[in-house]
């Protein structure tokens, strides 16, 4: 494992953090013996940084229990993190945080974060709640030590938080596929220059950047280094940048897990060749051509009371494009089910919006829908369906 330093606080960081929010679930929970494998895998590997959040259901308390069970506690770092749409008091900021030490069986946090702090009317409103007194008193405590932020906002808006706090760390999204999306390349640039250490969430986009990738880029890639998969383009991209100190993945397999502890352990900072480098430029105009709608598949949009699968739509509409339309229709199919009762296709949306509050990505959800149901729920394709819901019915 290589590792980087977090230049703030000194802290060496395996160059790989393990994001827990995927960690494997079985009939909706997550798996406790699956996600302990994985865990403790990565423990004996090198991997010191494990990242969870208020906001994933029960994941702090799975992340704890394995900690706890191993006692494995003390030889890693942890991170969590407020969710500020849920914060509406000063009460509200302590309980979450109280919450969180319970569920991760700690009594402190090494890397604590204010979850989507993507605008500054957000810290402007936790500020009105005594935040920064709050934050101080908890690091004099030692309760938490290190404070930071994630975002998913405009750039400008990353420039202006980066700005309004004294922050010992920052987490943002960032990938090859755009360099100037959210807070981008120049953000990077901006929070490294302030002297923090800047965490990367999303490397892969959600997976995005590995399954379903255009054959035109996996073309591009085999002809410059048939060595590398699409996971390693991925995450060799980021390490190449000195300015990045940690790359979070969601591993939720071994395979995926041990290929990842395998790059790791080959992070080199400015190792890319120009060739590479042409490649990368190749695929990310290739990927933006296809890539119609930036969704990582994160779920955060759900529930939605109408119970459309919103990833599972979007997902198959970038497929429609990525790989052919017939490929998009069949992916739809599986993730809307055509023919169960309980349809969670496109058409089912009433636009209540309620949605597009929580997406990351800040998407027209709607919107998007639409054109979802207008590429993936053509009449010669809904008719026989019909048919066959009715025939099912009885
Ligand atoms: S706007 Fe549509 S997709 Fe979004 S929550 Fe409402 S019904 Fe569901
Ligand atoms: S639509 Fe937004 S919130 Fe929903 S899964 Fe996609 S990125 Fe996440």
């Amino acid at each position: 494992m290589q590792y980087r330093k977090d230049i703030k606080s000194g802290n060496k960081l395996s160059v790989l953090g393990f994001g827990c929010m995927r960690f494997p679930k079985t009939l909706g929970s997550f798996d406790l013996k699956k996600s302990e494998a994985l865990v403790m895998k990565a423990i004996e590997s090198g991997v010191n940084y494990f990242d969870t959040a208020r906001a994933y259901p029960g994941n702090e308390e799975a992340l704890g229990t394995i900690l706890a069970d191993n006692k494995a506690r003390k030889n890693i770092f942890i991170a969590s993190k407020l969710p500020t749409w849920t914060s509406h008091s000063a009460e509200d900021i302590d309980r979450h945080f109280k919450t969180s030490l319970e569920k991760l069986k700690t009594d402190y946090i090494d890397y604590y974060l204010i979850h989507m702090l993507s605008e500054m009317t957000t810290w402007e409103k936790l500020q009105g709640f005594g935040i920064e007194e709050w934050i101080a008193q908890k690091k004099k405590s030692g309760q938490i030590r290190q404070m930071g932020f994630s975002f998913h906002g405009m750039r400008d808006q990353y420039m202006r938080v980066l700005d309004a706090y004294d922050w010992d760390f920052t987490l943002i999204q960032y990938n090859y596929s755009d360099i100037n999306y959210q807070a981008g390349v120049s953000g990077l640039k901006a929070a490294r220059s302030k002297g923090l250490p800047v965490f990367i969430m999303e490397p892969l986009l959600g997976g995005r950047l590995v399954n379903n990738l255009p054959k035109a880029i996996t073309h591009v890639f085999n002809k410059t280094r048939a060595d590398w998969t699409p996971a390693a383009w991925g995450l060799n991209w980021l390490w190449n940048q000195s300015e990045v100190t940690m790359v979070l993945s969601g591993m939720n397999d071994i395979k995926q897990l041990e290929d990842n502890l395998a790059m790791a352990e080959k992070a080199q900072e400015h190792s890319l060749s120009e060739t590479e480098e042409a490649a990368y430029e190749q695929a990310r105009v290739i990927f933006n051509d296809a890539y119609k709608i930036k969704c990582t598949g994160c779920a955060y949009c759900l529930p939605c009371p109408k119970d459309v699968n919103i990833p599972g739509c979007f997902s198959a509409y970038n497929t429609s494009f990525s790989l052919g339309r017939y490929r998009g229709v069949r992916q739809y199919g599986q993730s809307v089910s055509f023919t169960a009762k309980n349809m969670r296709n496109a058409s089912r949306c009433i636009e209540c919006g309620k949605c597009e509050k929580h997406c990351p990505q800040n998407i027209a959800i709607r919107e998007c829908l639409k054109l979802v149901k207008k590429r993936l729920e053509p009449f010669w394709l809904w008719i026989p369906l019909k048919i066959i819901r009715k025939f099912m019915s009885f």
